[in-house]
C-alpha cells in the first residue's frame, strides 16, 4: 500500500455522521488542530484499524483499503484499488437496500445496514457495513467512507437465539400441560397457549386473575419457591367453576436462576430467581377414580341407611313402648301408695308389677338390640367434595324430577376437621329432603341451590329449594326426632333433621332455617373450622 493515498487534506474534509457524534467530532478536529500530531499518525492509525476501512470516489471505486480490508475480503488493497465495491457484492442483497444506502449519501448521512458480499474465496460472510460522505469545506461530497467487519458469527448467534427461542416457545405450547414463568415479582415473564386457554376458561380477570387463584391455592408450596432454590412436585388442587364438572391438576414449581442483562452485570454476575410452574389437568383420570369412589359410597351409604333404618324403626318403637310402660309405672305406685294406706288389691297390683317388669325388660331389649351408631375418627375433610358426591349420588333422583341445580362451591374453601361419612350422609339428607320437598305435583319451578363459603372462623352451606317451604310455628319442632310435617306419617318417620343437628352438633356447629326466604326452604349449616 502507497503513502500518497494518505496525501489528501484529512484537515480539511469532515466525515458526517449522526448530530451527537458529529459534534463530538468537531470537537475532535479542534483538539486535532490544536495537537501536534503528524498526518502519518493518523495514517497509520487507519492502517492498523481493527476494522475493514476503504476510502472511495463518488461512484464506489476503491481508493484506498486498509489491512483489515484484506483480512476480511481476502483481496490484497492492489487487487481491489481501481475496482468498484460491487466487488464484495454476492448479488443477492435486495436492490432496496443498495437504494437505501446511497439515498443516504446523497443526503450527505451516513449509512449503517447489513448486505451478503462474497470473499476473493468465494466464501460469503454478512458485512456490518456503515458508509458516510466525506465533506471538504464547501460541503460538497468528494469521498465515500466504508467501514465494515464480518458480522456473520454475530448474525448466527443471533439468529441461534431466535430459533431456539421460536423452538422453544413451539415446544412449550404443543405440552399438553400448562405453563407458566414468573419473575421475583410474581409477573408473568413467559406463558404457553396451555396457560392462556385455562386462565380465559377460569378468570374473567385474564392471566394475571387466574395466575392469583393458582397460586392461593397453592399457598405454602408457591411462598416456598420465593427468593431461594426449591422445588414441588404433584401438588394436587381442584378448581371449580360450579358447572358441576371441577377440574384437577397437579401441579409442578421449581425456581430458576436467570442473570441479569445489565452492563453492570457484567463483570459481578447479579442473579434473579424466576418461577416456573406448570399445571397438568389429570381430571379424567381423576374422573375415573371418582366414579370407583361414588359406586364405593353408594355401598357404604346403602349399608349406612339400613342402620339408619333400624336405628330409627328401633328408636320409634322405644318411643311408642315408653309411654304405656310409663302408664303402668305410674298405676304400680298409685296401687303401691293404695297398699300402703290399706286399701289392699294384691292382685292387681302384682299383674300391674308384672306388666311394667314385662314392659320394662322389652324395653330394654329393644336399647339392647339398637345398632350402634357410627364410629368414626376426624379427618381432614373438603365440604365442596363432600358435597359433590351427595349431588353425584342423587343425579337420577334430581333429574327424574327434573330438578335445576345451582351450585356455587367456593374456591378457596379451607379443609375440616370432620367426621366424613356422617357428614355426607347428612348432607344427603338434606338434599333428599330437598328433592322430596319438590316432587309435589304443584311445585312447578324446581331449583336447588347450594352455596358454600368461609370465613376464618367457619364454613358456611347453605341449601335451598323452591318447594313449599317450612310453616313458621314449625321451623324449631322440624329438628325434634319423631316430628314431621307431612300429613301422611307412614313412611316418614321424622328423624331425618334430628340426624342432620345431631351431626352438625358433634360437630360444634349450628343448623337454622332462613325465615327471611320465601320462595322454599333454605338450611344453613354453619360448622366452625376449630372444632377439634
Ligand atoms: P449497482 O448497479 O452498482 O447498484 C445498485 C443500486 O445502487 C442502483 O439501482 C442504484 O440505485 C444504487 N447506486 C449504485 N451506484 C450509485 C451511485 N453512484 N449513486 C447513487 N446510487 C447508486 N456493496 C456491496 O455489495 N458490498 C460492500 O461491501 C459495499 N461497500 C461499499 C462501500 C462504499 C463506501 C460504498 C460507497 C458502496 C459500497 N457498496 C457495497 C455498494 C456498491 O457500490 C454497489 O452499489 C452494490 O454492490 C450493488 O452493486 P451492483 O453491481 O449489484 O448494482
Amino acid at each position: 500500500m502507497s503513502q500518497s493515498k494518505s496525501s489528501s487534506d484529512a484537515s480539511s474534509l469532515s466525515v458526517a455522521a449522526d448530530s451527537a457524534t458529529h459534534q463530538a467530532m468537531i470537537n475532535a478536529g479542534l483538539h486535532l488542530k490544536d495537537s501536534n500530531l503528524s498526518e502519518e499518525v493518523f495514517f497509520q492509525a487507519v492502517e492498523h484499524c481493527p476494522v475493514a476501512i476503504s476510502i472511495t470516489d463518488l461512484k464506489a471505486n476503491i481508493l484506498y483499503a486498509n489491512r483489515s480490508f484484506t483480512q476480511v475480503t481476502g483481496y490484497a488493497d492492489s487487487e481491489v484499488v481501481g475496482k468498484n465495491e460491487s466487488i464484495l457484492s454476492n448479488h443477492t442483497t435486495p436492490r432496496i437496500v443498495y437504494q437505501a444506502l446511497w439515498g443516504r449519501l446523497a443526503q450527505q448521512k451516513p449509512w449503517t445496514g447489513m448486505l451478503v458480499n462474497r470473499r476473493k474465496d468465494g466464501q460469503l460472510y454478512l458485512a456490518e457495513l456503515t458508509v458516510a460522505p466525506v465533506i471538504n469545506e464547501l460541503g460538497e461530497t468528494v469521498y465515500f467512507l466504508g467501514m465494515h467487519r464480518d458480522g456473520t458469527e454475530v448474525h448466527q448467534l443471533q439468529q441461534r437465539v431466535l430459533n431456539q427461542k421460536l423452538m422453544m416457545e413451539s415446544m412449550i405450547n404443543s405440552v399438553p400441560a400448562a405453563m407458566v414463568l414468573l419473575d421475583a415479582d410474581e409477573k408473568i415473564v413467559m406463558q404457553n397457549q396451555g396457560f392462556e386457554r385455562l386462565a380465559q376458561d377460569f378468570a374473567a380477570g385474564g392471566n394475571s386473575a387466574f395466575l392469583g387463584m393458582l397460586t392461593r391455592q397453592l399457598e405454602g408450596h408457591f411462598e416456598r419457591l420465593k427468593g431461594e432454590r426449591s422445588h414441588f412436585n404433584s401438588k394436587e388442587i381442584t378448581m371449580d367453576r360450579g358447572d358441576g364438572r371441577p377440574r384437577h391438576f397437579s401441579c409442578f414449581g421449581t425456581t430458576i436462576e436467570i442473570a441479569q442483562e445489565s452492563p453492570d452485570a457484567f463483570f459481578e454476575q447479579d442473579i434473579s430467581h424466576y418461577m416456573l410452574l406448570m399445571i397438568n389437568d389429570i381430571s379424567d383420570f381423576r374422573r375415573h377414580q371418582e366414579e370407583m369412589h361414588l359406586n364405593t359410597l353408594k355401598a357404604l351409604m346403602a349399608e349406612e341407611n339400613l342402620v339408619q333404618g333400624m336405628r330409627e324403626t328401633v328408636n320409634g318403637a322405644i318411643h311408642q313402648l315408653q309411654g304405656p310402660v310409663n302408664l303402668i309405672a305410674a298405676a304400680v305406685s298409685t296401687l303401691k301408695r293404695r297398699a300402703a294406706r290399706g286399701d289392699k288389691d294384691d292382685l292387681v297390683l302384682s299383674a300391674a308389677e308384672e306388666a311394667l317388669e314385662a314392659g320394662q325388660a322389652a324395653l330394654d331389649n329393644l336399647i339392647d338390640s339398637l345398632p350402634p351408631p357410627l364410629d368414626e375418627s376426624k379427618q381432614s375433610i373438603n365440604i365442596n367434595q363432600i358435597i359433590r358426591e351427595v349431588l353425584s349420588l342423587c343425579t337420577d333422583q334430581l333429574l327424574c324430577q327434573g330438578i335445576t341445580i345451582n351450585w356455587k362451591p367456593s374456591l378457596h374453601l379451607p379443609s375440616l376437621a370432620g367426621q366424613e361419612r356422617r357428614l355426607r350422609s347428612m348432607f344427603k339428607q338434606l338434599v333428599d329432603n330437598a328433592i322430596e320437598a319438590m316432587s309435589a305435583r304443584e311445585i312447578r319451578q324446581r331449583d336447588l341451590h347450594i352455596v358454600t363459603s368461609a370465613t376464618k372462623e367457619l364454613l358456611e352451606i347453605e341449601i335451598a329449594d323452591t318447594g313449599p317451604g317450612i310453616p313458621e310455628q314449625d321451623i324449631f319442632r322440624v329438628f325434634q326426632p319423631f316430628y314431621s310435617t307431612k300429613t301422611t306419617p307412614s313412611g316418614f318417620r321424622g328423624m331425618g333433621l334430628s340426624m342432620v343437628q345431631e351431626v352438625v352438633a358433634d360437630h360444634l356447629g349450628s343448623v337454622f332455617i332462613d325465615t327471611d326466604y320465601k320462595q322454599g326452604c333454605r338450611i344453613i349449616v354453619q360448622l366452625p373450622l376449630t372444632n377439634v
